[in-house]
């Protein structure tokens, strides 16, 4: 979106140039109300923040102009004042809104409110992946996206713009992902774009739920049904009218937005609701939600697991001797330790206070014992804060044809930790299940 800011250079107008381009605007800043009249004739703003008093003149004037303007006037129009007492209708001119120049901070705040209020979130901004092999269709509609600000990638073939969809990499409310295709559904040769819809939807990650507007070659009922059912989203019905282009993808694209800001919140209630906050690591809630499935996973599909229950050793005197936040500190350098440890696949908890607990799939009771040693020498390297510490870690395995299930897993785990602690704790016991 554009904004033309008319006020004189200082470091106000600079302020708002950084507000407005957060909240996604580009901005023409003028300080005359001469050329201001100039840029307002050569393209439509969004969005005009005028201050009263101007270097050639009073900011009414300019207001003025604008109001008579053939493309401007629609066109919100907010008015910077030092005068607090002053309100829209005390001017003769038509204004939106009023900004009083109070300090940064609060001229900051109500040109954001001012924006929040007064305009819709238009997106002409995002990147479209148009596949057409018509050369003149294509033409015309890549002319229009890209003078309205859209970026474009355009593919001849359904075939090449599946391959494109194929490598993409990222998706959703990521700033590189595409936010719409458009393509023509009857193709000359290869893939036709019934098969790239079905093809797009089968996705299960992000680029699923990405919007498809289709060309389609007849605009009748069946066809139009047949389009809704592959998974298309809009249509354009032609003749491609170029405001109706416009419009339709702008409702799609605001609807992506939306519905990526919700896959967004729910990826991050679900992130804060199995996370540990101190450590990072899964929580206690998680660990008894996805354990029972790991295990009974890997005795279905017939690999080991296995388990090792981590306890630092003496901690609560690190409490008592170097205060709490230094106990934390100790707690969030082992959780890192763990999680950088262990691969992807494995499951890294915090069962509770200073005890964890790691399920590792594919692991025989060997490698388990292996592991284990080499992690209870790294905590006895990691020195946090100088401090040594020490753990005491119980392993045991599930091997390949075992029937046993998490709670003795569990069970032999902690029989460990007990065992190595008796026994002089720094040191890891692996208690074998039969
Ligand atoms: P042992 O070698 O036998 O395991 O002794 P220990 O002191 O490690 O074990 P104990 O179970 O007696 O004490 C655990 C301590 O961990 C007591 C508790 O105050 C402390 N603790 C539990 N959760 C937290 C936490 O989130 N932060 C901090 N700083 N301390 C915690
Ligand atoms: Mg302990
Ligand atoms: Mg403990």
């Amino acid at each position: 979106m554009h904004a033309l800011i008319v006020k004189n250079n200082n470091a106000q107008r600079d302020m708002l140039v950084r507000a407005l381009a957060e909240q996604g605007f580009e901005t023409d800043t003028e300080s005359s109300i001469e050329t201001a009249c100039q840029y307002v004739d050569s393209r439509k703003y969004d969005l005009i923040c005028v201050n009263q008093e101007l270097q050639d003149g009073q900011g009414e004037k300019f207001v003025a102009y604008c109001n008579a303007h053939e493309h401007q006037k629609n066109t919100p129009i907010l008015f910077l004042t030092e005068n607090t007492e002053l309100l829209a209708d005390d001017l003769s001119v038509r204004i939106d809104g009023v900004v009083h120049e109070i300090t940064d901070q609060q001229i900051e705040n109500q040109v954001v409110h001012f924006i929040d209020q007064h305009l819709d979130p238009v997106f002409f901004e995002g990147r479209i992946l148009l596949v057409e092999d018509d050369d003149e269709v294509a033409a015309d509609i890549l002319q229009q996206l890209e003078q309205t600000g859209y970026q474009v990638s355009y593919f001849k073939s359904a075939d090449e713009a599946s391959a494109e969809f194929d490598a993409v990499t990222v998706y959703g409310s990521h700033a590189d992902a595409y936010d719409l295709v458009i393509t023509k559904i009857i193709f000359k040769t290869g893939m036709q774009g019934d098969d790239l819809v079905a093809r797009i939807r089968s996705y299960e990650d992000g680029r699923g739920f990405i919007p498809v507007l289709a060309i389609p070659d007849k605009n009748n009922d069946q066809r139009r049904i047949a389009l809704f059912r592959a998974g298309v989203n809009d249509f354009l019905p032609k003749p491609i009218l170029p405001e109706e282009l416009l419009v339709r993808i702008n409702n799609l694209i605001t609807n992506k937005r939306l519905l990526d800001k919700v896959h967004d919140i729910r990826r991050e209630l679900f992130k804060q609701a199995t996370t540990d906050e101190l450590t990072g690591c899964q929580n206690r809630h998680s660990l008894m939600e996805y354990s029972g499935k790991f295990v009974s996973q890997a005795r279905r599909h017939n690999y080991p697991i296995s388990m090792l229950v981590i306890d630092l050793d003496h901690f609560k005197a690190i409490n008592d001797n170097h205060g709490h936040a230094t106990g934390d500190l100790v707690l969030k350098l082992t959780g890192k330790l763990l999680i950088d440890s262990f691969r992807d696949g494995d499951l890294v908890a915090r069962y509770g206070g200073e005890e964890f607990v790691v399920l590792l799939p594919y692991c025989d009771g060997e490698s388990a014992r292996v592991k284990a040693e080499k992690l209870r020498i790294d905590i006895e390297n990691l020195q946090p804060n100088e401090l040594s510490i020490t753990t005491s870690i119980g392993a045991t395995s599930i091997e390949t044809g075992s029937t046993h299930d998490f709670e003795a897993m569990f069970h032999a785990g902690d029989q460990g930790v007990y065992a190595a602690k008796e026994k002089g704790r720094n040191q890891v016991v692996f208690v074998a299940l039969d």
